[in-house]
């Protein structure tokens, strides 16, 4: 996935985990909230929270990963915490 595909869902994801802020989601947690963005269809299997990780950068993902703007913190293996 290109890094303008991964930027594309990073505000519609944005706006929403904002209920979720403070919370701990894990992955099925994730793939559920994501799976409710509008339009997202078939393409919510390639919306990691690792792409868009305050102490994560993968190859490939979204330009607000390791910064100020990141939506989430790996606590643990598929524990994330909503920034
Ligand atoms: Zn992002």
């Amino acid at each position: 996935m290109s890094w303008k595909f991964v930027s594309t869902w990073h505000e519609p994801l944005r706006q929403a985990l904002i209920p979720r802020k403070g919370d701990v989601i894990g992955t099925s947690e994730w793939a559920e909230l994501v799976g409710q963005l509008p339009g997202i269809g078939s393409q919510a299997q390639f919306i990691h929270p690792s792409d868009h990780c305050i102490n994560m950068n993968n190859k490939g993902a979204c330009d607000c990963a390791e910064t100020d703007r990141a939506l989430v913190k790996q606590i643990s293996r598929g524990q994330y915490l909503v920034l």
